[in-house]
């Protein structure tokens, strides 16, 4: 089968992921994705491969073994952003210009609104309806992942070891949750789960989420004078104790953010709840300080117990688990450029679940998988870029250097 088949088998499966359901897989139906993975790892000649209790795919192309055992990871959900339920992808050869999606609809992919279209003239592009996502995030990487396998397996080439790792519920942030990493058995591993040709990543932010309540006293405010305490006023006080350009909307590249991103409150009782982000685990620590200062600032202009500053951290940048063996980001360059592929090194503003699995115990920097425009109607993946992708992926297991 050609990456490109596959990619379209799998986009037939609905795999949408439900964050408020508590199972694992959070929707049974990814494990049906997960049971036809397996049987196609079987038939490949992948003898080990099984699906865990979890929804969780693994299995093994055996190579060398004086090569390092090297895993590549994919989701096998799609973004609960966008409908992920009958998907109709088209194949455009495309000569340039829009693209119409839908004629019913008029659904437009439009040059002007999406640039990257211009670096996919004369490729062939698999392309929305424009009512549903398409799925390349991430099914695309699993598609190029078993091409890759099994063009490993059909050549006399020595390769390292290939442990394959599919996960369900990345994008509702559980991915890593229950993967095995001691029984997956690789050195390191690399997620194939980026975006456009040539991106590789290994820097993500450092993440806490806040939440900071504050106590007032309510009281009729016609006999209020001196006695009602409105902790909606504390509310806002605190947050103009806060960094007024550290936002999401005034920061970009390695710039980090306290964001506020909901509040309520009434006279007696109001909570704020904040995410803050970083990639310098210094400045990441200095944002959580400045929050410590006001809520002690303010509980001592005001009285102990006024504001109760609950800080929870999230995930960290997994760029300090790499740094120490920078070898495999260097490995994938090589590969890109072997592959006639221009690396681009750009920071995650976000995680990704190389971030975990980096602090997990297993090194995890992400690769692209060719796709555009992910977790939306206009998303989009050029069969030659897949392909490139699938090379990528069989340079990295052969490189013997
Ligand atoms: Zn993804």
């Amino acid at each position: 089968m050609t990456v490109s088949e596959r990619f379209l088998r799998y986009v037939s499966f609905d795999t949408t992921p439900d964050e408020f359901s508590e199972t694992c897989p959070s929707t049974d139906r990814q494990k049906l994705l997960g049971a036809a993975l397996v049987e196609e790892m079987l038939s490949m000649g992948i003898t080990d491969a099984r699906m865990d209790e979890h929804g969780y795919v693994y299995g093994t192309v055996p190579g060398d073994p004086s090569l390092p055992t090297i895993g590549l990871i994919a989701h096998m959900d799609t973004a609960p952003d966008a409908p992920g339920a009958n998907i109709c992808p088209r194949i455009v050869e495309y000569t340039g210009g829009d693209i119409l999606l839908n004629a019913s609809e008029q659904i437009v992919m439009k040059a002007s609104a999406f640039e990257s279209l211009a670096t996919c003239v004369d490729k062939h592009l698999i392309v929305t309806d424009g009512t549903t996502l398409l799925g390349a995030d991430d099914k695309a990487g699993i598609a190029e992942i078993l091409t890759a396998a099994e063009l490993l397996m059909s050549s006399q080439q020595p390769h390292a070891t290939l442990k394959i790792g599919f996960t369900p519920d990345e994008e509702i942030g559980r991915g890593a949750d229950l993967f095995d990493v001691a029984g997956f058995g690789a050195d390191y591993a690399y997620t194939v789960d980026g975006g456009p040709v040539g991106e590789l990543e290994y820097e993500n932010f450092n993440a806490a989420g806040a939440k900071v309540e504050f106590k007032g006293l309510n009281i009729h405010p016609g006999s209020a004078k001196d006695k009602m305490v409105n902790s909606q006023y504390l509310a806002m006080e605190f947050q103009s104790l806060l960094p007024v350009h550290q936002k999401p909307e005034t920061t970009e590249g390695y710039e980090g953010f306290i964001h506020l991103t909901d509040m309520e409150g009434c006279v007696e009782q109001s909570t704020l709840r904040y995410i803050i982000r970083d990639h310098d685990m210094d400045k990441f620590l200095a944002k959580k300080q400045v929050m410590e200062a006001a809520a002690a600032f303010m509980n001592e202009k005001y009285g102990a117990d006024t504001v109760k500053l609950t800080l929870r951290d999230s995930y960290f940048n997994m760029r300090q688990k790499i740094e120490p063996c920078m070898y495999i980001v260097e490995r994938a360059k090589r590969a890109m450029e072997q592959v006639g592929m221009n690396p681009v090194e750009v920071p995650i503003r976000g995680g990704t679940d190389g971030a975990r699995l980096s602090y997990m115990g297993l090194p995890c920097p992400n690769l692209c998988t060719g796709g555009h425009n992910y977790h939306g109607r206009y998303e989009y993946i050029a069969i030659e870029d897949m392909e490139a992708c699938t090379a990528l992926l069989v340079q990295i297991l052969t490189d013997i250097a």
